[in-house]
């Protein structure tokens, strides 16, 4: 059975989605941490970045650009980008998902 993120991807839930291409997608959180919270994710199902392969890795760097795109869109020069990799990193949605966060002070580390 496919993620809450596959039924964004498949358009069965709504979404305020920002970017798409062929293989990425970008769209608010919607529990927003920050001003800019936007959770960006490669439509292939991989599970998280722990779960990754090698063969996953132009896709996850593509992400990372989309990332880079996000906070330049919305004007962010300053900005933050997380994975949660596994239930105890805080993973809740097992379909890898970059948070780009921005607008807000940035603590560093987080808790
Ligand atoms: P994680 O805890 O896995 O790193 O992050 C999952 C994120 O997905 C959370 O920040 C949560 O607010 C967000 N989220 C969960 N369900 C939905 C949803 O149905 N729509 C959107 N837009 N975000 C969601």
């Amino acid at each position: 059975m496919g993620s809450i993120f596959q039924k964004i991807i498949d358009r069965e839930i709504p979404a305020t989605i920002v970017y798409e291409d062929d293989e990425a997608l970008a769209f608010k959180d919607i529990n927003a941490a920050a001003p800019l919270h936007v959770l960006v994710i490669p439509k292939r199902p991989i599970v998280s970045l722990g779960a990754m392969s090698a063969d996953d890795a132009q896709l996850v760097g593509h992400c990372l650009f989309v990332c880079k795109q996000v906070a330049d869109a919305a004007g962010f020069s300053d900005f933050r980008v997380v994975t949660n990799s596994g239930e105890g990193a805080g993973q809740s949605v097992f379909h890898l998902h970059f948070h780009v966060l921005a607008g807000r002070p940035l603590k560093w580390p987080p808790g």
